[in-house]
Parts: C-alpha cells; sequence; structure tokens
C-alpha cells in the first residue's frame, strides 16, 4: 500500500502534476460567525466609504463550505471547531472527542508542530474559548474552561495571542494545580499581559503566552488603544518565523457575539478588524514569495444576517452603521459607555427616566433622533419613537426579565433604516464561504465540507 502511494507519487512529479514542495508558511484564519452574509456587509461598506472591499474578498480561490455538526444541522463553534481543526464532525459542545466522546481527535496544529513547525494560536475572545480550543484541547465539554486551559499549557505550542484564559484560577475545578497563568509561567511560558511587555518580545524569547485582556478583547467599536487582532498576527509571524516554518490559527471570535446581540455595528468592525489581521499575512507573503498559504473561512454563521427590507423590494443603507460609534451591549469588559450601559446608569440616577433622557444616547451612540431634517436617513419618524418608548417602558419596568428589550427595539429601528435584518440571536446553518491564496490555494474550490479543510491542510503538511 505504502510503495503503491510512493509510486503514485513519483508518477505525480514526473507528470509534473506536483511542481513545489508545499507552503511552508500556514495561516488559518477563522471568523467566528462569519459567513457570506458578514462578509458581503463589511465589503459593501467599504467600498461605500472607503472605495476598496476586504482582502478576504479578493482572494483567488473560493469554496462554499458546509457546517453542520454530528448531531445537529446547526453547529456550535465546538464542533465546527473540531471539524475545521481535526477533520472530524462531532457533537456539538465536543472539543476534538469523537461523538461516542471516547476518542481523542488530533487536530492540524498539532500535526503541524509533530512535523516541525511552530505553531501559533490568535484569537480576539478567551484563549481557551471552543474556536481556539479545537487545535490544542481534547474534552467532552467546550464549558470545562479550567481543563481546557490545562490542555493549552501542555500543548507546548509558541505562540498564544489575544483575550486572557477563562476561569484561569477555578478552585472549583477537580483537575485544579494552581493559577493557569503562573502554572504556564512554570512550564516555561513567557506571560505578558500589559501592551508594552507584548510590543518588547523579540525572537528567541521562547513559548509565549500574551493577553490584551483578563477576559474577551474589548470590541473594536469601543476602544483604541488596545492591542489589535492584527498586531497579535504581527507579533506571531516575528516571533513563529523560522527556516521549518509554522502554522497559525487567528479567529476573530467576536463577530460571533456581535451577532448573537444582533449589533450590526459592532460585528462591521470586528470584521473590519479581522481583515486588517488577514492583511499581516498578505504582507508576510509578499516577502516569502510562494511559501505562504492563507486560509479564510468562517465556523458558522450567526444572527441570520441578511440585507433588504419586509416590505420593500430593493432597500439597503450600510453606509448608515458609520454613526455607531459604540457597541449595545459589552461583553462582560471594563465600563466604556456602551448604549445600555448609558442606558442604566443614567435611568438609576433618575427616577422618572423618559424617552427625553433617552433621546441625547441615541443620537451620540447610533446617530438616531427625531429633530433631524426631513431628509435625513437618521431621523426618528413618530412610529419609531412610539416603538423606542414602549420599549423602554417595557425595559424599566422591574417586572421586565427580558435583557435585550430596549436593545433589541433601537436596533431594529436602526437596521430597518439602514437595510439589515436579522432572524436569529443564534447560530444558522448558511453556507460559509472559505477563500484562500498560496501553495495549495487551489484545493479551495466547488463545495466542500468544514472537515475537507483540515484534511487539506493535513496532506500539505506531510506532502
Ligand atoms: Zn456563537
Amino acid at each position: 500500500m505504502r510503495f503503491q502511494h510512493l509510486f503514485f507519487v513519483a508518477f505525480l512529479l514526473l507528470a509534473g502534476v506536483i511542481q513545489a514542495a508545499g507552503a511552508k508558511y500556514i495561516f488559518l484564519f477563522i471568523g467566528d460567525g462569519m459567513a457570506q452574509q458578514q462578509r458581503l456587509m463589511a465589503e459593501e461598506y467599504q467600498l461605500k466609504l472607503k472605495k476598496k472591499g476586504l482582502v478576504i474578498n479578493s482572494m483567488p480561490y473560493q469554496a462554499l463550505t458546509t457546517t453542520f455538526s454530528a448531531n445537529a444541522h446547526v453547529t456550535d463553534s465546538a464542533a465546527a471547531g473540531t471539524a475545521i481543526a481535526c477533520g472530524e464532525k462531532t457533537n456539538n459542545g465536543y472539543l476534538c472527542m469523537d461523538p461516542t466522546g471516547t476518542r481523542k481527535l488530533t487536530s492540524v496544529a498539532s500535526i503541524a508542530q509533530g512535523c516541525g513547525r511552530k505553531v501559533g494560536i490568535v484569537t480576539s475572545v478567551t484563549i481557551n474559548h471552543a474556536t481556539p480550543a479545537a487545535f490544542y484541547a481534547n474534552q467532552i465539554s467546550r464549558n470545562n474552561y479550567y481543563e481546557i486551559g490545562l490542555d493549552l499549557i501542555a500543548s507546548d505550542f509558541d505562540y498564544f495571542g489575544g483575550g486572557g484564559i477563562a476561569q484561569h484560577d477555578n478552585t472549583k475545578s477537580p483537575a485544579y494545580q494552581g493559577n493557569l497563568y503562573e502554572l504556564a509561567a512554570k512550564n516555561g511560558y513567557t506571560v505578558t499581559s500589559s501592551k508594552a511587555d507584548f510590543e518588547a518580545l523579540k525572537p528567541g524569547v521562547g513559548k509565549v503566552l500574551a493577553r490584551g485582556a483578563d477576559g474577551v478583547l474589548p470590541y473594536v467599536i469601543n476602544q483604541a488603544d488596545n492591542i489589535t487582532l492584527a498586531e497579535f498576527t504581527r507579533k506571531g509571524i516575528e516571533l513563529l518565523d523560522n527556516p521549518d516554518g509554522f502554522f497559525m490559527m487567528v479567529e476573530g471570535g467576536a463577530i460571533d457575539y456581535c451577532g448573537h446581540n444582533n449589533d450590526a455595528g459592532a460585528m462591521l468592525h470586528e470584521t473590519l478588524a479581522f481583515d486588517d489581521a488577514v492583511k499581516e499575512a498578505f504582507a508576510f507573503a509578499e516577502k516569502k514569495p510562494g511559501q505562504v498559504l492563507i486560509i479564510v473561512t468562517g465556523d458558522h454563521e450567526t444572527g441570520g444576517l441578511a440585507v433588504g427590507k419586509k416590505g420593500v423590494t430593493f432597500h439597503e443603507g450600510l453606509e448608515l452603521l458609520q454613526y455607531q460609534d459604540r457597541s449595545t451591549d459589552n461583553n462582560g469588559n471594563p465600563p466604556c459607555g456602551t448604549f445600555m450601559e448609558r442606558v442604566n446608569e443614567e435611568s438609576k440616577a433618575k427616577a422618572d427616566f423618559n424617552i427625553q433622557d433617552l433621546l441625547p444616547i441615541l443620537a451620540e451612540c447610533y446617530g438616531l433622533h427625531p429633530e433631524q431634517p426631513e431628509n435625513n436617513p437618521m431621523k426618528l419618524t413618530a412610529e419609531e419613537m412610539k416603538s423606542i418608548e414602549e420599549a423602554l417602558a417595557r425595559h424599566l419596568d422591574p417586572k421586565n426579565k427580558t435583557r435585550r428589550t430596549l436593545q433589541l427595539a433601537v436596533q431594529t429601528v436602526r437596521d430597518s433604516k439602514a437595510g439589515i435584518t436579522w432572524s436569529s440571536t443564534g447560530h444558522t446553518d448558511a453556507l460559509v464561504p472559505t477563500t484562500a491564496f498560496g501553495p495549495g490555494a487551489e484545493k479551495f474550490k466547488g463545495f466542500i465540507d468544514n472537515t475537507d479543510i483540515a484534511k487539506i491542510i493535513h496532506a500539505i503538511l506531510i506532502e
């Protein structure tokens, strides 16, 4: 069998089918919750405002990718991450375990490491969240955060960058051995938590665990001075570059969170930041012609996003997203004046908080106001004012337990103007585009399954 395989390879070589060695440097970018809709929305926005589309949408090879898991038509990030990393379907919630929960699966990151390549894992959310974890952990539940953190340290991968380790000091875990940052340092990792320490990291430093926040990185739309996904990617390139090559996975993890929140403006900025990270890989590819494979995919769609409007044949005004200057909610990060933070703070301070008090917040956070000139698309109509006023009353009613009442009402008004609709606050089954550039990129074409991504990378690694 093996002999036959060698014979076949020799035949291909003679036939000139295999022209060059496989990619020495492999980038796998995963937009969590990023399907065609998210990519198109960001593309159209950039074309309108900057006259230039996204790098992720202009790559030479494309494949439409199915995302279902072993036990569900609509996947979660753990099963999708497992499929993309290990090439096998599993149940929602499982991380690199087969559907019976007994057999451990191996990720392409581990295979790359076994082949002598350096490995980097980068994300904008916590580094032991489902998608990054699928590249180094084997756990029956994505919620075993502490155990996943132990798997992270045991992986011996060269570079981890992004958010912090969730539940890093979970003394309630049956596997508790100590604070995971301290354990990482004991196991040879240089652990950084400040931007200055991060920037000072130089090649030769050894294994690195660099966090830009205690938890998830703050949403891009909210902050100016955090370490960006692009900077984490650039640093990874700097630290991992070596003659034997590397494999780096970079996740735009918060695209999904914004999808769950139906927050189009925040999602747009997360997608653009993800595109900026991909640009770093392209800048590296320019310096290493013919040696860099860049793959961009998503693990599933989040939000059931569409551009269009009920009752109108053609409607689109994505440029209106430019007036949003804060995320609606804040994902547990330190307060930064998001729409809901401001509403909650000001309504606590003023007993009869009403729509008039809400108007300046609406104007600042979304650019919506009833006193705009008649032809201004951000002008709130009487009907829109009424829907927001009713939602505000429900939000302020102490009996109301629906956390998103007001934010969804405000977003619905703005999204209607921009021609954005959402059918879900969860995941959907939408096909996800996978785009690719570089040696081996031609294998990403037509219809593929998310497991094929791992299979293709695996084949390139052992070429
Ligand atoms: Zn999600």
